[in-house]
């Protein structure tokens, strides 16, 4: 069986612990990962210390170069990489290639932007020469979920690393291979030892001392509410900056005079891409009374035709990632519609003819919830889609802006000023018109509002977040 260490210092640093990372799709194990502990992650951070006053000193130039190699990397092993994530996560092939591109071009985004990263100078007086320097934290801690790791993975380390920090990653204990390969990888396009270092563990204890580690001069979490709150205090006792990147509730808004041939391909995978554990998935449809029926009944008729199945088979949807996963998505659906909560017009429950040991769950849509109940309120992070139907752009934007979350949000409407109004006024961190997501986009900032998180990762602006601003006076 495969067996995958920390990489700390440039090394493979074994534990005696190991955790049996499962394949969704079976149940069964297929790898073991090493159980970081806080030793591991102190001994991370200290290598990190040592690299950082070389690699901070570095140009732009040679960091660009460094992580370009790293982008051809994954690219050259694309095949392996992306068999790997979809057993790793139970996700389908054609995801996981998407993934593996995804990191790849944060690597070589990442290397481009880090040479285009001034400072500004000021005229402050006739007697000053005033500038500023946009400098590196230092070491930077990186915690990620299982949803996207590779994904994920790159976003997070790839902007620190081009702003001249040094960083330590901890991945999920339920996928942690894809960080873990870009641990090893690092190393092979030759990003200097002690730059990238992966600590794998539990979230409780590589998870929690990473947080806490006094040596850590940034943290980025990924991940549940609950969690990204401890993280959020153990930053704040160290008083240093967190970015997070938390859960959503994502609404699909559909006006009357929307695209409905555009819509339903693109409001299905919304939902269902990743089986549902996305955080920005579009678990939420809220559609115009106009065209609700017939909205919901081709919705219906997409959601039958979906092929559920292993990743590996390249499936429309995979397993979710764990037993415990799929118990919670079972009794959020169950509540509902033993509550008498909506009309279920698909799936619902575990799908037949599929490996006994697999996580899978059938494509779901309720039609009709009540909109502060639970399914329509918590994120259930499966191929669960509930509809709420509205009668004017007033309600609409109430019933957007009605949840905890506020991370991505779609407009369908051919009324340029409406998706104007609505973009300026709905409660998200990314809005779409007339579509949904960027595949990817890597150039896009990302992030939430209200309790979606905050802090803002990918595109320029992610980079800016991993330099602190320094003003120099020089009396001349
Ligand atoms: P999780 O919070 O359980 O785990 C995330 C990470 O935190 C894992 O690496 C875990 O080991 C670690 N962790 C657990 N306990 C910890 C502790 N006490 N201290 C420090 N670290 C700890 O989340 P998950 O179940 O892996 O992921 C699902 C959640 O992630 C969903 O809520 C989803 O919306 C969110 N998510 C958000 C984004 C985003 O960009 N906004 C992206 C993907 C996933």
């Amino acid at each position: 069986m495969d067996r995958y260490a920390s990489v700390i210092g440039g090394r493979d640093v074994d534990t005696e612990q190991v955790i049996d990372v499962l394949d969704p799709a079976t149940g069964e194990t297929f790898a073991e990962v090493a159980a970081g502990g806080s030793a591991d992650v102190d001994a991370a951070v200290v290598a990190a210390q040592a690299a950082f006053p070389a690699w901070s000193r570095t140009t732009p130039a040679v960091r660009g170069r460094l992580l370009r190699n790293l982008a051809g990397l994954i690219t050259t092993r694309r095949e392996e990489l992306a068999a790997l994530e979809s057993r790793d996560t139970g996700k389908p092939m054609r995801q996981a290639y998407v993934d593996v591109d995804v990191a790849a071009r944060y690597f070589e985004f990442y290397a481009g932007a880090a040479e285009a990263l001034y400072g500004d100078t000021m005229t402050t007086s006739p007697d000053h020469f005033s500038y500023t320097l946009r400098q590196p934290f230092g070491v930077t801690g990186h915690i990620v979920p299982w949803n996207y790791p590779l994904q994920i993975g790159a976003r997070t380390v790839a902007p620190a690393l081009a702003a001249g920090n040094c960083s330590v990653l901890k991945p999920a204990e339920e996928a942690p291979l894809g960080p873990v390969m870009l641990g090893r990888l690092a190393r092979e396009a030759g990003i200097p030892d002690g730059v990238l270092n992966v600590v794998p563990g539990y979230g409780t204890e590589a998870g929690a001392a990473l947080a806490a580690h006094r040596g850590i001069a940034h943290l980025s979490f990924t991940g549940s509410n609950e969690v990204g709150e401890l993280v959020a205090v153990a930053a704040a006792a160290n008083h240093v900056p967190v970015v997070l990147e938390l859960g959503g509730k994502s609404p699909n808004v559909v006006f009357e005079d929307a695209d409905l041939d555009a819509a339903v391909p693109v409001i299905t995978t919304a939902i269902l891409q990743n089986a549902g554990q996305t955080c920005s998935a579009g678990s939420r449809l809220l559609v115009h009374r106009a065209v609700h029926a017939e909205l919901v009944d081709r919705l219906a008729e997409a959601f039958a035709a979906v092929r559920v199945g292993p990743g590996a088979e390249d499936p429309d949807l995979g397993p979710l990632i764990s037993g415990g996963q799929r118990e919670r998505v079972a009794a959020l659906v169950g509540a509902a519609v033993e509550g008498g909560n909506g009309r279920l017009r698909h799936g619902g429950g575990v799908p037949t003819g599929l490996a006994d040991g697999g996580f899978f769950f059938e494509p779901t849509l309720i039609d009709g919830v009540d909109p502060t109940s639970a399914i329509a309120q918590q994120e259930v992070f499966g191929p669960v889609l509930v509809v709420t139907p509205f009668d004017t752009e007033e309600e609409a934007l109430r019933l957007a802006n009605g949840t905890d979350y506020g991370l991505i949000a779609a407009l369908w409407t051919r009324d340029v000023g409406r998706a104007h109004r609505m973009a300026r006024d709905i409660h998200a961190g990314q809005v779409y018109v007339n579509t949904y997501g960027a595949g990817g986009g890597v150039e896009l900032p990302f992030g939430g509002v209200k309790k979606s998180g905050h802090g803002r990762e990918k595109g320029f602006e992610g980079l800016l977040g991993y330099t602190q601003v320094k003003s120099v006076v020089v009396r001349t």
